[in-house]
């Protein structure tokens, strides 16, 4: 059985094979969706064009812009009409706040951090909701670094914890108009991203020690979680954070 079977689903943050949006992408298109792609800047529509060809719909968004999402957005409505799920999987922080002290982070650094990894749901959940359909999802990727001082991942935990209220605030608001918020606290996985915290490696090597088989958790375990928040089939999971880390927040 495809759990989307004629959805159309916009998925952004794919910057390569190991990105996070790419396993969701990937889970979203086995079962059974279209996924538009929306890319940052000319260097990630090169990378998105070789994973994904040239067929697949792709738009640029800089979520650092409300110009340019309400663009991006208006574009894919001009394209399909409606879609029924928009994955959020975008996040950056200065990488001297990804590391040292948190007393150091600057005005700026701060600002950034929140603009491009938690006030972008927001911007994107504003210019996205006019062409959800009803019984849609949008599902966004947080960290155990939101509820945990996690060592250098200092600012990008505080953005998440910012992250995670946001969820919540706009599953309560959205829910009503048929449209469900939820979010993934993914395990470390070494991406592009994770690559600006200090000592990442160590970061990975502790998630893998904790997990069962010593084996971190995958884009793919990741993004089947996403496909499934995304569908009808989590029709009752509303406002909810899901860890997705093989067990690493337990211990
Ligand atoms: P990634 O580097 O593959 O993806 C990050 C994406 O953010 C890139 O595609 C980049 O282009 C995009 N981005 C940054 N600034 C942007 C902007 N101004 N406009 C548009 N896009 C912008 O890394 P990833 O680890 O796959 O990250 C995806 C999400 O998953 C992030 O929110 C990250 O915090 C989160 N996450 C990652 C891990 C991990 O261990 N890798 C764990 C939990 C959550």
């Amino acid at each position: 059985m495809s759990l989307l079977a004629g959805k159309k689903v916009v998925v952004m943050g794919v910057a390569n094979k190991r990105s996070i949006a790419w396993g969701c992408a990937k889970a979203l298109s086995d079962q059974g969706a279209e996924v538009i792609y929306t890319y940052q800047n000319d260097r990630m529509a090169k990378q998105l064009e070789k994973l994904v060809g040239t067929e697949a719909f792709k738009v640029e968004c800089d979520v650092a812009s409300d110009e340019s999402i309400e663009e991006c957005f208006a574009k894919i409505g001009n394209y399909a009409g409606e879609i029924h799920g928009v994955v959020h999987a975008v996040a950056y922080a200065n990488k001297e706040d990804l590391s040292g002290s948190v007393v150091d982070i600057s005005r700026e650094g701060y600002a950034l951090a929140q603009d491009i990894s938690s006030y972008s749901l927001l911007a994107v959940t504003r210019y996205a909701k006019n062409i959800l359909a009803q019984n849609s999802g949008i599902v966004t990727m947080s960290y155990l670094g939101s509820q945990r001082a996690v060592p250098n991942y200092n600012m990008m935990g505080i953005a998440k914890a910012a992250l995670e209220a946001a969820v919540r605030y706009l599953a309560a608001e959205l829910s009503p108009e048929g449209i469900r918020v939820n979010g993934i606290s993914a395990g470390a996985i070494k991406t592009l991203a994770v690559t600006g915290v200090k000592d990442y490696q160590k970061l990975i090597q502790l998630s893998e020690e904790r997990t069962p088989d010593n084996v971190g958790v995958t884009i793919e375990e990741v993004g089947n979680t996403c496909a499934f928040l995304i569908s009808p089939a989590s029709s009752g999971i509303i406002g909810e954070v899901i860890f997705v880390d093989k067990g690493v927040h337990l211990s």
